[in-house]
């Protein structure tokens, strides 16, 4: 049947009568709009990003950002050669990252994109193995930090290193720095501390703990280098903590991970390693790939990878400057500080972190305060019925009985969100104590750290504002 696409409606089309192919190959073609619409509406369920509170993810991105990212759709950032502006964007990003972060000398030191934070943690990893090995280590190699994000087990249990996990003292949850040195021995090639925990949000004492190292290398020998996984606090701190130091301006910090789509702002798709000087990053790590004539050198996990977020990285630096991420982070703190002092107000939640720019980044982490009555999956869940993604879960291992929640604030999110936000807390509230769940929502049963839960009660039983 011949399709005119200026009089035929879309949803009248054979295509459109049938259920979309979900299972085998599809055997038969189907009209560019009528699959894309197929794709399209489905997706419709995925509900909105930008309610998402559980990612630290880029959720809103302008105009010229998205423009820059469709033009550059056909661009391989791995053909150094083919497209050699995209890879100077690329060296101009980490030479302005290197100076951000304080690099003794950003024109010549070692970098790279990737595809985030986790590649980027991975290979400042290896690099710290193969540092450890040409120094002279044998048998298995460990590393040493406080409650990290999985990449780090990953790394661990793909490239054969131990990780040490310092347990939680008392009521601290970030790493103590006295710890530290009872955990090092000579096989450890780095101690990780996070700047900016996935858990609270919470910066760890990187300066402390460098200082504790120097101690340790006094009394012993032992000179154990720091790789900060600042995933989140590398593009937060610079701007509106800069008198923190937890960058290269201490000479035990080697190499430094962020991930340019959280608080770097790009779109999704971007992390950047960098190393304080080009000897950091140990030869064999490095491949020469064809550039103008010459070549370059690489050192990624992967091959072929957009380039677009680079680009748009790219964007967003001159975009901004140091003036405008000032602005753009401290108008997020500033929503987050909005929403800590709204929770507060409720009366039944105690602030772990209410988005002090010294004490962590742009996030809000509490737990509640005596026997509320109702769990925070429970809260988590009815809190998804108003398309809120806010994620509750257990504190790290060794003090998994306690239950947090928290809500990473994120560029768009304005405090006039945070004020609709904490009017739906206080009716799922109000609601959960006129209805107490009949069985509580395990971990597992509200989907984990996901939140992948379906609503037990539907919206209409929420009462209006
Ligand atoms: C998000 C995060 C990671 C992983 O980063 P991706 O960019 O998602 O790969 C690693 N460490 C910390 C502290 C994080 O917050």
């Amino acid at each position: 049947m011949p399709y005119r696409a200026d009089s035929d409606d879309l949803f009248a089309l054979p295509g459109m009568s049938r259920v979309a192919p979900k299972a085998g190959f599809p055997q038969h073609e189907l009209f560019a709009e009528v699959a894309y619409e197929i794709v399209h509406d489905e997706l419709m369920l995925d509900g909105v990003s930008r309610m998402n509170l559980a990612t630290f993810c880029s959720t809103w991105v302008d105009d010229q950002a998205r423009r820059l990212m469709a033009e550059s759709l056909d661009k391989n950032i791995v053909d150094k050669d083919e497209y050699p502006q995209t890879a100077e964007l690329e060296r101009r990003c980490v030479r302005m990252i290197a100076d951000l972060w304080r690099c003794p000398d950003p024109a010549t030191t070692h970098g790279t994109s990737t595809t985030g934070s986790s590649e980027a943690a991975m290979l400042g990893g290896l690099a710290a193995k193969f540092r450890w090995r040409q120094r002279g280590g044998t048998g298995t190699p460990n590393f040493v930090c406080g409650p990290v994000q999985v990449c780090w087990e990953k790394f661990a249990r793909y490239f054969d290193v131990e990780i040490r996990r310092i347990p939680l003292r008392g009521d601290r949850l970030t790493m103590h720095p006295d710890d530290v040195a009872a955990y090092c021995d000579e096989r450890t090639i780095m101690v990780v501390p996070t700047f900016g925990q996935t858990f609270t949000g919470l910066f760890e004492d990187v300066a402390g703990i460098s200082r504790a190292l120097d101690q340790l290398q006094e009394v012993s020998g032992l000179d154990i280098p720091i790789h900060v996984d600042a995933a989140s606090g590398g593009f937060l701190a610079p701007f509106t903590a800069p008198d923190l130091v937890w960058d290269f301006r201490l000479p035990r910090v080697k190499s430094i991970n962020a991930s340019g789509h959280k608080t770097g702002l790009a779109p999704l798709g971007v992390g950047w390693a960098i190393w304080r000087e080009a000897a950091d990053l140990p030869a064999e790590l490095i491949f020469d790939v064809d550039y103008l004539g010459g070549s370059v050198g690489t050192f990624n996990l992967n091959f072929s990878r957009p380039g677009g977020q680079a680009i748009a990285q790219y964007y967003e630096f001159i975009r901004l400057g140091r003036t405008g991420y000032a602005r753009v982070q401290s108008a997020i703190y500033r929503a987050a500080r909005h929403l800590a002092a709204g929770l507060r107000d409720l009366g039944v939640f105690e602030m772990i972190h209410d988005g002090d720019p010294h004490r962590g980044i742009t996030a809000v982490a509490w737990r509640s305060s005596g026997d509320p009555g109702f769990n925070l999956y429970d809260l988590s869940d009815r809190l998804r019925s108003r398309g809120w993604l806010i994620a509750a879960y257990p504190l790290p291992a060794d003090r998994e009985h306690e239950t947090i929640m928290r809500a990473v604030i994120r560029h768009g999110f304005t405090v006039d969100m945070a004020d609709l936000l904490v009017a739906d807390f206080d009716r799922c509230l109000k609601q959960l104590a006129r209805h107490p769940f009949s069985t509580s929502l395990t971990r597992q049963e509200a989907g984990g750290f996901t939140h992948s839960a379906t609503a037990v009660v539907p919206d209409e039983q929420i009462e209006p504002a």
